[in-house]
C-alpha cells in the first residue's frame, strides 16, 4: 500500500485554465502523477494517483493556489497506480453530461456523516435521493433512498420535477464525492424545496467513516478500481443482482460480443459459464472481444 489515491473538487471562478493545465502538466510528469484532471471556468474535478512521497508534493503544489488553498482531498491507500496515463483537460463544464447554469451561490445546507446517521436512527421524517446514474446506484445505495433512472446527470432536472410531491420535506441528496450534489441540491433549492441537504464530502467521506451501518453494497469509482466495498456484513456487502442467476455482485461486464457490448451485472461463475455474452445469439457473434483470464 505504498501509493495514493487523491479525489478532490472545488467550483471557483477559474480565470486562465489553459495556463494552469500547462503548468500542472508539467508538475505531474515530473513527479509520476497520473490521472485524470479537468478544469473549466468553473472549477477543477480531479482524480490521481501517486506514490505517498509524490502525492504529498501534489497536494502542496495544488495548495499553493489560493483559490484552492481549503480543498478538501479524499485519500485512499493503493498498492499501485490507479491510472494508466495522466489526462489534463479543459472543458465546458467540470462534471460530464452536466445540465447547465445554476445559481451556485445558494446550495444546500451540507449534512456531515454522523448527522445522517442521526436522521435514521432517530426515525426522522426525511427522503434520501441518489444523484448518480443508473448503473451506479444499482449496486449500492443509502438505506430506503430513492434511485432515479438516470442515465446521465443531464436528466436531473427531469427528477427534479418528479420529486414535486415532497417540496416541504426534508430531502438529502448524495453522490460519489459531492461534486454533482452542489449542483443537484442546488437546482432544488432554486425549485422551491423547503429544506435541501447534501451529503457532506459524498459518499466516500460517509463510507470511510463508518463502513457497515446505512451505506449498502458498493460504490461505483471513475478509475482502475472501478468498484470499491466498503462494507464487511454479509448482507450489505453486495446489492446488485447477477443478470444470470441472480446472486448478490457488484462486478459489471460488457458482453463481448463488440456489436451488442451491453453493460452487464455478473457474479464470477456465470460470467465464465456464459462466454461473459449476454445471449446465446451473441455468444455464436462474428466480432467477438478476445478473453483475457489473469
Ligand atoms: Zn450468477
Ligand atoms: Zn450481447
Amino acid at each position: 500500500m505504498d501509493y495514493r489515491v487523491l479525489l478532490f473538487y472545488k467550483y471557483i471562478n477559474f480565470s486562465e485554465p489553459q495556463k494552469f493545465q500547462q503548468d500542472h502538466l508539467r508538475f505531474c510528469e515530473k513527479n509520476d502523477i497520473l490521472g485524470r484532471v479537468w478544469i473549466s471556468a468553473e472549477g477543477i474535478n480531479a482524480t490521481v494517483s501517486g506514490t505517498i512521497d509524490n502525492i504529498k508534493k501534489y497536494k502542496s503544489e495544488i495548495k499553493k493556489y489560493p483559490e484552492f488553498a481549503d480543498i478538501w482531498f479524499k485519500e485512499d491507500k493503493h498498492d499501485e497506480h490507479a491510472f494508466k496515463k495522466m489526462h489534463i483537460r479543459v472543458k465546458q463544464e467540470i462534471v460530464t453530461a452536466s445540465f447547465g447554469e445554476v445559481d451556485l451561490s445558494k446550495t444546500a445546507k451540507r449534512l456531515k456523516p454522523e448527522e445522517l446517521n442521526n436522521f435514521y436512527e432517530t426515525g426522522k421524517d426525511f427522503i434520501i435521493v441518489d444523484a448518480r446514474n443508473d448503473y451506479e446506484s444499482v449496486i449500492g445505495k443509502f438505506k430506503n433512498a430513492i434511485t432515479p433512472k438516470m442515465d446521465t446527470f443531464r436528466d436531473w432536472p427531469s427528477i427534479v420535477e418528479e420529486l414535486e410531491e415532497f417540496k416541504n420535506k426534508t430531502v438529502v441528496t448524495y453522490c460519489t464525492g459531492g461534486i454533482r450534489c452542489e449542483k443537484a441540491s442546488a437546482l432544488l433549492v432554486e425549485k422551491g424545496f423547503k429544506d435541501v441537504y447534501q451529503m457532506d464530502g459524498g459518499i466516500w467521506n460517509y463510507i470511510t467513516q463508518h463502513p457497515d451501518k446505512f451505506w449498502e453494497g458498493s460504490v461505483f469509482v471513475f478509475d482502475e478500481r472501478r468498484i470499491v466495498t466498503p462494507n464487511t456484513k454479509e448482507e450489505i456487502k453486495h446489492i446488485g443482482k447477477c443478470y444470470y442467476c441472480g446472486e448478490p455482485t457488484s462486478y459489471y461486464i460488457n458482453c463481448h460480443n463488440q456489436d451488442c457490448d451491453l453493460m452487464l451485472l455478473t457474479c464470477d461463475k456465470c460470467k465464465v459459464e456464459n462466454d461473459y455474452c449476454c445471449s446465446d445469439e451473441c455468444r455464436q457473434a462474428p466480432n467477438r472481444r478476445k478473453i483475457y483470464h489473469g
